[in-house]
Parts: structure tokens; C-alpha cells; sequence
């Protein structure tokens, strides 16, 4: 029988050792980057595969030595990491890349993407889109990613596609879409798309209120009473821009992040996305309570926001991740992450503690 052709960079395992381990595949790239141990470049070491695990990673001739690999793999010139993961994504929207990318975030909002998405939103335009942007994000090194967007049950068909991971968020607005009338609505449909996909692994599910400007009072201490019970995150816009906070402190004389304590989302289930304009007791509070940060540099750039404050973060051990608008400029991966390391150079965090591509 004839054997398939080894991929590009594959060879078949020349010699097989009667007391080695049969293995599927051996990787041997110029380095290895693992997340433990922290900070440390591997060079002449090998991963060894075996179905869908890494069975090991080793010193090269170690690797020799312990497994008889069906296949290896050598990567000359590569390096190999743990995948990505963006933390704040819409990824449906990358079919409206490049509407409105001149105006300010209100603008843009309410005069281009609100009225699109009451034309065209639907199960086949979240596929489709979602679809695009996990082509993209592979491409760009991305495994994972937390979405905040309607049709969560197409997005996750799209992620199962490309075998990504995802968190799919169970989004709430106050205004009708072609998902769901109103918060309830938002919200039963949104646990039902979760109830149904409960078994899938690399699925899991948040609660997305959109922002505290878009949802009442009434509705986020509900979703605050559901994260608890649950044991779900919560995945909101927050400080966006300094807009957003005095029209909140004219409406009813709080903070954004203020009213969100008030009404019990300040917790260690929340993603707090954006985070521009933190006062330092916010700072303090957010690690104090274990919260999340999704840092989206590039988002901010384009607004002509201030950054968020990730330089004094490190001190509060406030958590940190990247993400980045879909529906904005376009921004592959390595261009966001070289704007989330150019703010941290800005505010003077040493290279070793730029944790701006984790979740
Ligand atoms: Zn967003």
C-alpha cells in the first residue's frame, strides 16, 4: 500500500527504537516559547504529539532518545507559542470593515452601524462574517476569542468549523435587533443558545451587556444576579471614551464604573473592555475585586481616546488581555499586538511584562 507524501517541512522517522514510545508526530522548531516556565526561550527542543496532545516538550536528543515518531516535523526558521487569544471581538463584523472609520464613536454608532445591522442582520450574515474573521485570526496566531455580537448560535457554528475556541457572548441592548426585541428576549435567547451547545468543548458563553449607556439600571442587576448564579464572565464596553463618562455623570451624577459597583458588576467575573480615563481609586477598586481588563490599543487609537492605564495595572495585579475591533481600520493581529507593545514601551513597562497578547 502506498503511504501518503509527508507535508511540506515532514519527514517520516528514519529509525524506529524498539523501547521508545510510538508517537504521532515530533516538532522540531528553532524555538519553543512555552507560558511555563515564564520568560524562557526553548532552542534545540521538540514537541512530541500524540493525537491531539502534547505529550511532551523536550530537549532534542532527549526527544530521540524517549519516542518513535510516526512523523517529524522540522521548523528551521519558526518559532512555536500556545495560540492567542483576543479578548473583545464582534468578529461578524468584519463584512462592516472600513464604514464610517472617520467618525467618532457615537456617530459611527448611531448614523452607519445601527442602521446596517437593522438592513442586514441576520443568522447567515453572523456566519458569514464570524467565518472571515477566524480565517483571519488563525492566520494571525489567534486561537481563541471572546465575541460579543447577535446570533451567537452562528458564530459558534462558525467557530466550530475552524476548531476554534470561543467565548460567545449572550449580548443585551436596549433596542430591537433581528435577534431579539427586547432585554428579556436578549437574554432568554441567549441562555437558550447556551443550553443548546452546553456539551461542546471548545465553547463557552458570557454575558454581553453592549455598554452602561445602552442598558437600564434593571437590566444589568440582572445580569449581575445571572453571572452569579451561572458562574458565567461578563463582557462589557467600558470607558470607551471620555464622552461616555460625562454623559453618564449628567444622566445621573455617577461614573460609568460607579454606577456598575452600585449595581453589583464589579466583580471577578468581569471583562471590562476599553478602560480609557481610569481614576486611580477605579485602578484600585478593579484589583481590588480581581477584574479584567481587555486593553484594545488600537481601537483608542483610532478614536483618538487616551490609552488605558495598563502601566499602573502591573502594581494592582489588575489581569490584562488584547482585543481589537473587526469593524474598525483594518487590523490583523500583529499590527494590534505592535500597538498594545508601543503603549506599554509609552508608559514605560519593561518588555518582559507586556502581557498584552493573554487573556
Ligand atoms: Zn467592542
Amino acid at each position: 500500500m502506498t503511504q501518503p507524501a509527508p507535508r511540506p517541512g515532514a519527514r517520516r522517522s528514519e529509525k524506529a527504537k524498539p523501547s521508545a514510545m510510538q508517537i504521532d508526530e515530533l516538532i522540531v522548531p528553532r524555538w519553543i516559547i512555552p507560558i511555563e516556565p515564564e520568560g524562557v526561550v526553548l532552542e534545540n527542543h521538540a514537541l512530541a504529539i500524540q493525537g491531539h496532545r502534547i505529550e511532551a516538550i523536550l530537549p532534542l536528543a532527549e526527544a530521540h532518545a524517549r519516542f518513535a515518531p510516526r512523523r517529524v516535523t522540522e521548523l528551521p526558521t519558526h518559532v512555536v507559542t500556545p495560540g492567542l487569544v483576543n479578548l473583545h471581538t464582534h468578529a461578524a463584523m468584519t463584512l462592516l470593515r472600513g464604514i464610517g472609520d472617520d467618525l467618532p464613536l457615537k456617530t459611527w454608532l448611531t448614523t452607519r452601524i445601527w442602521p446596517i445591522e437593522a438592513a442586514f442582520l441576520a443568522y447567515d450574515f453572523v456566519l458569514d462574517g464570524t467565518r472571515l474573521a477566524c480565517q483571519e485570526m488563525l492566520l494571525g496566531g489567534i486561537t481563541c476569542f471572546n465575541d460579543m455580537y447577535f446570533f451567537p448560535d452562528a458564530a459558534a457554528q462558525a467557530a466550530l468549523e475552524f476548531g476554534m475556541r470561543a467565548c460567545l457572548g449572550m449580548t443585551v441592548i436596549d433596542f430591537p435587533t433581528a435577534w431579539a426585541s427586547d432585554a428579556e428576549d436578549y437574554l432568554a435567547r441567549g441562555l437558550a443558545a447556551r443550553d443548546a451547545l452546553r456539551d461542546e468543548p471548545l465553547l463557552s458563553f458570557c454575558l454581553a451587556p453592549h455598554a452602561p449607556y445602552t442598558v437600564a439600571d434593571t437590566t444589568l442587576q440582572r445580569i449581575a444576579t445571572l453571572s452569579e448564579q451561572l458562574e458565567v464572565p461578563i463582557h462589557i464596553h467600558l470607558h470607551e471614551t471620555a464622552g461616555e463618562i460625562s454623559e453618564e455623570r449628567g444622566r445621573t451624577g455617577q461614573r460609568p464604573i460607579d454606577r456598575l459597583e452600585r449595581l453589583g458588576l464589579i466583580g471577578p467575573g468581569l471583562i471590562a473592555v476599553h478602560c480609557v480615563h481610569l481614576e486611580p481609586t477605579e485602578i484600585e477598586l478593579f484589583a481590588r475585586r480581581g477584574v479584567s481588563i481587555a486593553h484594545c490599543p488600537s481601537s483608542n487609537l483610532k478614536l483618538g481616546s487616551r490609552h488605558c492605564a495598563i502601566g499602573a495595572m502591573p502594581r494592582c495585579r489588575c489581569a490584562r488581555g488584547s482585543g481589537y475591533r473587526w469593524c474598525s481600520l483594518e487590523q490583523p493581529a500583529r499590527s494590534a499586538l505592535r500597538d498594545a507593545a508601543c503603549c506599554s514601551a509609552r508608559q514605560g513597562i519593561e518588555p518582559a511584562r507586556r502581557h498584552v497578547c493573554s487573556a
